[in-house]
């Protein structure tokens, strides 16, 4: 079995992305920036942000964290989201989720200007990606593409399956997947019997964020297996990371997997990074 290791293929995306921040700013006389906006406390969100802001400077961008409280009101959170909207240094927005409860993340997400969504969250931006024209692309599936294509997997002619459906990762892996002329089905909590369709699948990506609940009964003899759930759990004070699928089970079974930590992980940040110098890229070229 081969481990599609999410860590290399993030390097060498990275690589490019510097050096293509590096000729922005060469030519436009400052940096791609990045705005993330952190609500609350969220122990692991608070992880995600410092990731997310160490990977911008790693790759020489400009970034700008807005810590703000959970109290905020919503016409606070709307000015400070306008205001960076407005702001020429930002090229990239980032509201980071799951927001308090007492916020609406559809309404404050689409808050964010469509041409600095740099996470494809808006409706404006998801419909661009629906009809073929995206500006920004959900960076989790985004990330998923980029791992096959690395490992040279074709999905044209595939039999895949998504477990899964949600707005930023089950719909748009499906939705990349058929654009890469896979045949996609997608699976989610209603659906009767995942494994009869799993284990037809050459191509499975499983986001249910279940812990380890598919292993290597629900996969095919050789097929590939993307893992993109993400779990913590706490043992004797050391935090350890698992993912949807029981990899250990797959050695020998399938031709390929991705491993959590290690896999899908690293790549979502990346893509992140790439949809914002996308994104810096349209504005300077007019063509947003
Ligand atoms: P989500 O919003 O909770 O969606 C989970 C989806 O899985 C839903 O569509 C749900 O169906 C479906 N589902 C739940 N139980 C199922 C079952 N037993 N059989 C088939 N389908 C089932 O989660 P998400 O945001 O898409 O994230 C999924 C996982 O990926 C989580 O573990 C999350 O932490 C992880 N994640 C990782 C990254 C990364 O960078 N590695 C990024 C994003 C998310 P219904 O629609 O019917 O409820």
């Amino acid at each position: 079995m081969q481990k599609l290791d999410g860590k290399i293929v993030a390097e060498a995306c990275r690589k490019q992305i510097k050096s293509k921040a590096e000729q922005f700013q060469r030519q436009n006389g400052r940096p791609v920036g990045l705005a993330v906006c952190i609500v609350g406390e969220d122990p692991a969100s608070q992880v995600y942000v410092a990731n997310k802001l160490k990977a911008c400077e790693e790759v020489g961008f400009y970034s700008v964290e807005k810590k703000l409280p959970a109290s905020i009101s919503v016409s606070e959170l709307k000015k400070i989201i306008t205001d960076l909207n407005q702001d020429n240094k930002i090229d990239g927005i980032l509201v980071q989720l799951p927001l308090p409860k007492s916020l609406s993340s559809k309404e404050v997400l689409n808050w964010v200007a469509p041409e600095k969504d740099a996470d494809c969250l808006t409706a404006a931006n998801l419909g661009r990606l629906w009809s073929g024209e995206p500006w920004s692309i959900p960076c989790t599936p985004y990330g998923v593409m980029k791992i096959l294509e690395h490992y040279k997997i074709q999905a044209a002619g595939k039999r895949a399956v998504v477990v899964g459906r949600s707005n930023i990762v089950g719909k748009p892996m499906a939705h990349l997947l058929t654009e890469a002329n896979a045949t996609v089905t997608v699976c989610h909590s209603k659906t009767p019997n995942t494994r009869e369709h799993t284990s037809q699948a050459d191509i499975v990506v499983v986001a249910a964020g279940q812990p380890r609940f598919l292993g290597k009964e629900d996969f095919k003899k050789g097929s590939v297996v993307i893992d993109v759930g993400m779990h913590r759990s706490n043992e004797n004070g050391k935090t350890k990371l698992f993912g949807d699928v029981r990899f250990e089970e797959l050695e020998g079974h399938v031709s390929a997997a991705t491993p959590v930590p290690g896999g899908v992980g690293p790549m979502t940040i990346t893509m992140l990074l790439e949809n914002t110098l996308r994104l810096a890229e349209l504005k300077i070229r007019g063509n947003k």
